[in-house]
């Protein structure tokens, strides 16, 4: 097994059909590249900034910034990658930057909506992102996007001071996507009217999953109830896969599942285009992706979120049709 996933390093991660997908990497930080490398990922789908932010004793400089986005573009290019922007909050806290108290602070202030609101700290990110952009292939997502209003607001920031750079003589790339983490229910449902604005969509499973099952993702007592298989959660899935297909827009997933063996060919089935996961699970995925055709996985999905009525019952239609592959 090993010896065949060492021969995947280079390889193009191909279906049984000959469809192929793009198979990208998770990071935190540009010490994680090595894993990248050695593994073959054909890009960056997730990179998460806010561990710039919390392994430093205060706010970021925007070179310190600079130089991290550089090296992972440089390292990458020309494969993209796909940088989001401080996702700070919930669970996450920084020192030097407290957060008001809050009864549910994974519905509090958090990602975007400090971002929208401390502009200070989220110019300063994106003009270290657009001055990198010359070195590689970027694209910026925007974490927890509720309504296409604060898309609107966080592009006007980002072309604001785009155009400051450009006007100083700064090089910058003209060919940067901006997309979102499709994470809260309501951007998974009105995906048809976000895919008109946004490049990109990246699913973000871990919180999807989470809001719309009103199960917390960290607490064992209701981790019954967190449920990827479930049909619920495909039929969000598809929804905003269509919907971006239809806009002639691409779509990914960055959460955990889109590295989950009984994940993968159900996602594979609804035609899902970038599948980011961590380093240690791309030879894996691929190797999995070169034993089946989206044609049987279509008609598979297919069953899963119109007959199926659970998570269980979905997870043992997909062990049965990929046995012995
Ligand atoms: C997610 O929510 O699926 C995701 C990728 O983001 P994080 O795990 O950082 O919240
Ligand atoms: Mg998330």
């Amino acid at each position: 097994q090993k010896a065949e996933w060492q021969l995947l390093k280079t390889a193009a991660s191909v279906t049984a059909d000959g469809k192929h997908f793009d198979v990208a990497a998770n990071i935190g930080t540009p010490k994680d590249l090595d894993g990248v490398l050695a593994n073959g990922a054909e890009g960056i789908g997730l990179y998460r900034t806010e561990f710039l932010y919390m392994d430093s004793a205060e706010l970021p400089t925007e070179d310190d910034q600079f130089e991290a986005y550089k090296k992972v573009l440089e390292t990458m290019n020309p494969k993209p990658v796909v940088v989001r922007t401080m996702d700070i909050g919930g669970d996450k806290h920084l020192p030097y930057l407290p957060l008001p108290d809050e009864q549910n602070p994974f519905l509090g202030y958090r990602a975007i909506r400090i971002s929208l609101d401390r502009q200070d700290i989220f110019r300063t990110q994106l003009r270290a992102l657009l001055r990198a952009s010359a070195f590689g292939n970027l694209r910026i997502m925007f974490p927890m996007i509720a309504t296409i209003q604060e898309f609107e607001a966080a592009k006007k920031v980002f072309l604001e001071e785009k155009d400051n750079l450009v006007k100083a003589g700064v090089k910058v790339s003209d060919s940067i996507q901006l997309g979102i983490m499709i994470e809260i229910p309501a951007a998974a449902v009105l995906a048809d009217q976000f895919a008109k604005h946004v490049d990109f969509f990246s699913i973000g499973t871990n919180d999807l999953i989470q809001y719309t099952m009103a199960a917390d993702r960290g607490n064992d007592r209701v981790s019954y109830l967190y449920q990827p298989y479930n049909p619920s959660i495909l039929r969000l899935i598809k929804h905003v896969i269509d919907s971006a297909h239809k806009e002639g827009k691409w779509a990914g997933m960055c959460g955990e599942a889109a590295g989950d063996p009984i994940m993968v060919p159900l996602l594979l089935g609804l035609g899902l285009d970038e599948y980011s996961m961590s380093a240690t699970s791309v030879l894996r995925v691929r190797s999995l992706m070169k034993k089946l055709s989206t044609a049987d996985m279509a008609e598979m999905a297919e069953k899963a979120l119109n007959d199926s009525i659970s998570n269980d019952e979905n997870k043992a239609l997909v062990e049965k049709y990929t046995a012995a592959k």
